[in-house]
């Protein structure tokens, strides 16, 4: 299998599945339990809350462990409102945000909030901080805004952005997924400036079914997710995932350890692979991103599902952007203004640190391939 859809999930090396056997057959004490068992439980839980807080830039206490980067993402911006409930009802995020943003605003939509959906102007896909910043109103109780695009790889100026809103609108809370560029773009809780960063561990080498939740100390009493046992803090109740904590942590370990050399290898990656793919007739670049694990292009005129389908049947995982949903375009590649030819085509190949370019040379065949052999009979 060639796998480039690592934006979409990665693989678990040996180590950090070797760290869940571990903790799963041997460590299995619940953290809550008074005897050893438990109690040394708790004290790891700790210290693997000290690795990933680390490698985000923060101090522990101000990490929550979560099931997943969806769950970070609501979590955040109903805390946020929460907290400026006296504020205002307005929420400022941007058109091209994960279905886990968009769908939480459209919910609190239904609420009483207004929701201000800022789009990119062009097709590359950028949105400035002005751009932000001249749709925050006194009211608006948080602004959400994602680190890197997931289907285009767009980089967004969220310290720029935290700036701008100190000085124009300091109570208004910010919130960052982060889930695309943690360990990827370099940055730092401390100096960021958001009040939440979101991330997830099944992107950088964990198993599915963990992330995390950074909070700042702006937010006061946090509004907590779930009530019960008093776990995070008494924010997020129920017994911690132990063996998915500590392969996160083991995980996020392995990649700052090569953060930069990994970051090096899947630029030049990148780099290769447009010079492959661009060889081929009919192939545009989608967006102006510069994510070095994320490259969007079109074959325009050639539907992404069938190259997806056709490509996954030679072993080759590819994605049609977050989806091309029956025929449609993804909410993503919607806010571009393509034409639709170059619309109906856009494909995602996104990078690990694994990836080779001896992969990118058989992924660049397989659609000249397609366009040769598939490609008549659908004319
Ligand atoms: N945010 C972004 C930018 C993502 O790419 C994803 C997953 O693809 C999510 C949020 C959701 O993360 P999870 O799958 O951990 O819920």
């Amino acid at each position: 299998m060639i796998y480039l859809d690592h934006a979409a999930t990665t693989p678990v090396p040996r180590e950090v599945a070797d760290t869940v056997y571990e903790v799963l057959t041997t460590r299995f004490g619940n953290p809550s339990s008074q005897y050893e068992a438990g109690l040394s439980m708790k004290r790891s839980v700790e210290e693997w809350r000290k690795t990933v807080a680390a490698a985000l830039g923060c101090e522990a206490k101000q990490l929550f462990f979560t099931s997943c980067g969806t769950e970070g993402d609501n979590w955040a911006i109903e805390a946020a409102c929460y907290q400026n409930r006296h504020l205002g009802r307005h929420i400022v995020t941007t058109a091209i945000e994960h279905n886990a943003v968009l769908e939480c605003c459209k919910w609190m939509e239904r609420q009483g909030y207004e929701v201000t959906y800022v789009a990119p102007k062009d097709s590359s896909g950028i949105i400035t901080a002005e751009d932000i910043l001249s749709a925050v109103r006194p009211d608006t109780a948080v602004v959400s805004v994602m680190m890197v695009n997931n289907e285009i790889g767009t980089v967004l100026p969220v310290q720029e952005i935290a700036r701008g809103l100190k000085a124009k609108n300091p109570k208004t809370l910010l919130h960052t997924d982060a889930v695309q560029g943690f360990l990827k773009v370099p940055f730092s809780a401390k100096t960021l400036g958001a009040d939440f960063i979101t991330v997830s561990g099944h992107k950088l080498g964990a198993p599915k079914g963990v992330g995390a939740l950074y909070i700042s100390q702006r937010v006061r009493n946090p509004k907590p997710l779930l009530a019960g046992g008093g776990q995070e803090q008494g924010l997020r109740s129920g017994t911690e995932a132990t063996a998915q904590i500590a392969a996160f942590a083991k995980a996020v370990e392995l990649r700052k350890k090569t953060m930069m050399s990994a970051r090096r290898h899947m630029e030049e990656i990148r780099a290769y692979a447009v010079e492959k793919l661009t060889a081929i007739d009919d192939l545009v670049l989608i967006g102006a991103g510069t994510a070095p694990h994320i490259l969007s292009v079109s074959l325009a005129g050639w539907p992404s599902q069938n190259i997806v389908n056709d490509l996954g049947a030679q072993g080759i995982c590819i994605s049609a952007g977050s989806a091309c949903h029956q025929g449609k375009p993804s909410h993503v590649v919607a806010t571009l203004g393509l034409d639709k030819r170059t619309a109906g085509g856009v494909i995602r190949l996104s990078f690990g640190p694994e990836t080779t370019f001896e992969e990118i040379d058989r992924c660049a065949e397989a659609p000249k391939m397609h366009h040769d052999t598939r490609m008549p009979m659908l004319k």
